[in-house]
């Protein structure tokens, strides 16, 4: 047998690029939207040993953070945590980051990624394996449904149903309940049976007539009702949750450990969408699961407007945690982004996420493109 041996390093250099990509379509929501472009913090952590590794910070200001905040995070209060200090001691370093600043879950997640991807290089093992082992080798991929456009939509759904693809997330509640309902009979007109219809209202429901309005809803078989009334709505949510046959999944609900235990032992809903970029990593992320899992609680793999960095981490806690089990939604580096940061397309095929077998993250960060797209480098 054969001990892996980790070389001694330390983190000699942090850098944080404030990319801003222009995106190909638009996005609209029940909390807000998306359109021209979206900024991330990308961070490359290098060591004494010759290693570097990346991380990717995704703030949406009406959801998680803001980007100027998360650039500050990693820049000012991150920046003194992890120069000098050794990349293997992952848990040790997220401990002094919650120390140190509290929030800003998109910066420390972008911290863990790029420790763990340095990790991932150093012993040779992919990001999955140091997190227990992958217990499958690729993810169903979900799209979201939500182009102002709905005919350029349903051309999208249509493509990527051809592609293989089959589980669809439609966002609804920012045009009224009438035409969210002619999507749906549209979707489930023109698209074939096997497609999933998922919905997420993004917290766009009042929640005074909700049950009534997704009492109508039911009628399209969704797999699943997202986020239906605002995230410290627990009660109604809850009430929703009695109401309906349909399974609820909780997004804005759920950000921290304490959000999940509330959720989990009060069956305030069925399931809970895992996202890195509001729970502050992968192991944060694995926490969160092994919560609902404890009560009988499905996970979703949800994600924010993140580069293929952010979705590779993503796709390995996802691999190595059974309990997330509702699929995937990293659809943005291939179908949303004018160009992903990636120096190889990130994997999909036939409508699935290929876990990545390399060491660390698995893909390489070009970072030309990453220097191309900042618009302020802070180092
Ligand atoms: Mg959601």
């Amino acid at each position: 047998m054969n001990p892996i041996r980790i070389p001694s390093m330390k983190i000699t250099g942090v850098t944080v690029y404030v990319t801003r990509i222009p995106v190909l379509i638009k996005r609209r929501h029940g909390s807000g939207d998306i359109e021209g472009t979206v900024q991330n913090a990308i961070l490359k952590l290098e060591t004494d040993a010759g290693i570097s590794g990346w991380g990717d910070a995704a703030p949406w200001a009406v959801f998680t953070g803001t980007i100027e905040a998360n650039a500050a995070a990693l820049n000012v209060y991150l920046r003194p945590i992890l120069l000098g200090a050794d990349p293997t001691r992952i848990e040790q370093l997220l401990d002094k980051a919650n120390h140190a600043i509290v929030g800003h879950p998109e910066a420390k997640a972008a911290m863990e990624m790029a420790l763990f991807d340095i990790v991932g290089q150093a012993s040779g093992l992919p990001v999955a394996e140091l997190l227990g082992g992958r217990c499958c080798d690729d993810l169903p991929l979900s799209f979201s449904v939500a182009d102002p456009d709905f005919d350029r939509d349903m051309e999208m759904v249509q493509r990527l149903y051809a592609e293989g693809l089959r589980l669809f997330k439609m966002k609804t509640g920012f045009a009224g309940h009438a035409a969210d309902l002619k999507r749906m009979e549209r979707f489930r007109k023109e698209i074939p049976a096997d497609a999933e219809l998922r919905i997420d209202y993004n917290q766009g429901m009042a929640a005074y007539d909700a049950i009534r309005q997704l009492r109508d809803v039911e009628a399209f078989h969704p797999t699943f009702i997202e986020q239906p009334v605002p995230g410290h709505q627990r009660a109604a949510l809850a009430e929703i949750t009695r109401a309906l046959d349909t399974p609820i999944l909780a997004d804005e609900s759920v950000f921290t450990t304490t959000d999940a235990l509330a959720v989990a032992s009060q069956r305030i809903a069925d399931m809970v969408s895992v996202k890195i970029m509001k729970h502050g990593g992968m192991m944060a992320g694995r926490k969160v699961s092994a919560i609902c899992e404890a009560a009988g609680l499905a996970c979703y793999g949800g994600d924010m407007f993140e580069t293929g960095i952010a979705h590779l981490a993503g796709t390995h806690m996802i691999a190595a945690t059974p309990n997330i089990s509702l699929g995937c939604e990293f659809y943005q580096a291939t179908y949303f982004l004018e160009r992903d940061l990636l120096a190889e397309p990130f994997p999909v095929r036939n409508g699935r996420v290929i876990v990545p077998t390399a060491p660390g993250l698995g893909i390489k960060v070009d970072e030309d493109r990453v220097r191309h797209y900042a618009v302020e480098t802070l180092r």
